[in-house]
């Protein structure tokens, strides 16, 4: 592992170099709001909360077209689904929050059994080098230190980056971050200094998340006794099922597939889709195992704080971002539910 020096300086020719080497996206604001986009590097921000939207389109795009067919019946390979030929590109995603990261492992886990492995997903995932960039001041509404995570986590990271002022830690963390660090120009190897001033920083960070949110009695209470709790008759009335939650999410990871055929050129799409929506476990029979607004909010909670955690050896479905929070026009806060089901 190593840990290396990068002053602000430099950063246009670590970009550079980075950019010889593969497509580069990085933290850039648009209309008012932070995304990773390509740009030129000059405009990367070093100093931003986090993404409007998680990054998880990065290898779980809106919409993604898996595979293609022909409806033309003259043709011999009518209605035969064929690969649709699109590959990743080698890419580096610089600025990366930890909670995003390690968003991306609990959905590794998901995308990936004993059976079954999501090539789409993966395909993106080993194309991509992550350098993260780690939390100065983290928002009012992050709680990652309660769910597993942290605003220097490090899982799901190829490399860290710590802001020191006039310069970046960067430190290595994976094969992959490891060769990229060692291609990058401008490095010097870190002092003792600036490794006691990172882990200073990552202290700071962490006390100032204030806000807890106890976790400790949901493993040991069954699922039958969560489910029917009394709570989940008040919390959903407010809700308006819009599923601005699920979209904004890191690990919601709902989807639909469908088919889309204009003349005789058909293609087979995924589009994201969301538990909030009632057609979402509509059946062919009509019948709706989640038909009103309390199945549906106690479905996104109890997926994310017991049904994941008992399936993934405790793993957490939640990183503690608090985009919800920011972004639920009705003020439904994840905390205040996890409170009471722990209670
Ligand atoms: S954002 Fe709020 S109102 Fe919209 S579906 Fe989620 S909990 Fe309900
Ligand atoms: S449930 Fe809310 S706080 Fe947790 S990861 Fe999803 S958007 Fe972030």
């Amino acid at each position: 592992m190593s840990e290396m020096i990068l002053k602000k300086s430099d950063l246009a020719d670590f970009f550079k170099s980075l950019a010889a080497e593969c497509q580069l996206l990085g933290p850039v604001e648009d209309g008012g709001r932070i995304k990773f986009a390509p740009a030129d590097p000059g405009v990367f921000l070093l100093d931003f909360q986090n993404t409007f939207m998680s990054p998880k389109n990065l290898f779980f795009p809106q919409s993604e077209r898996l595979l293609t067919f022909t409806t033309d019946s003259s043709d011999e390979k009518a209605f035969i689904l064929e690969d649709s030929g699109d590959k990743p590109a080698p890419r580096a995603v610089f600025g990366i929050r930890p909670c995003d990261a390690k968003a991306f492992q609990v959905l590794d886990r998901i995308f990936r059994n004993d059976q079954y492995e999501d090539p789409y997903w993966f395909q993106k995932r080993e194309a991509t080098t992550l350098i993260g960039l780690g939390c100065n001041r983290p928002c009012p509404t992050c709680f990652c230190t309660s769910v597993n995570c942290g605003p220097f986590h490090e899982e799901g990271l190829d490399v860290l980056a710590t802001d020191l002022g006039d310069q970046l830690l960067l430190k290595g963390l994976t094969e992959k971050g490891e060769a990229l660090l060692s291609k990058a120009k401008g490095l010097k190897k870190a002092d003792k200094k600036a490794l006691e001033a990172a882990a200073g920083q990552k202290t700071a960070s962490e006390e100032a998340i204030t806000v807890k949110v106890p976790q400790d009695q949901i493993p040991g209470r069954s699922v039958l006794d969560l489910f029917e709790a009394e709570h989940w008759e008040r919390v959903h009335e407010s809700c308006l099922n819009c599923g601005t939650c699920t979209f904004v999410c890191p690990t919601c990871h709902c989807f639909d597939i469908q088919d889309e055929v204009c003349r005789c050129d058909g293609d087979r799409v995924r589009n994201w889709d969301s538990c909030m929506s009632w057609l979402f476990t509509m059946h062919g029979s009509g019948h709706n195992p989640r038909p009103g607004k309390k199945e549906r909010v106690r479905q996104r909670f109890m997926h994310k704080f017991k049904y994941i955690p008992i399936k993934r050896d405790g793993e957490i479905g939640c990183v503690g971002c608090g985009r919800c929070i920011n972004l639920c026009p009705v003020n439904i806060d994840v905390r205040d539910v996890v409170r009471n089901m722990n209670a």
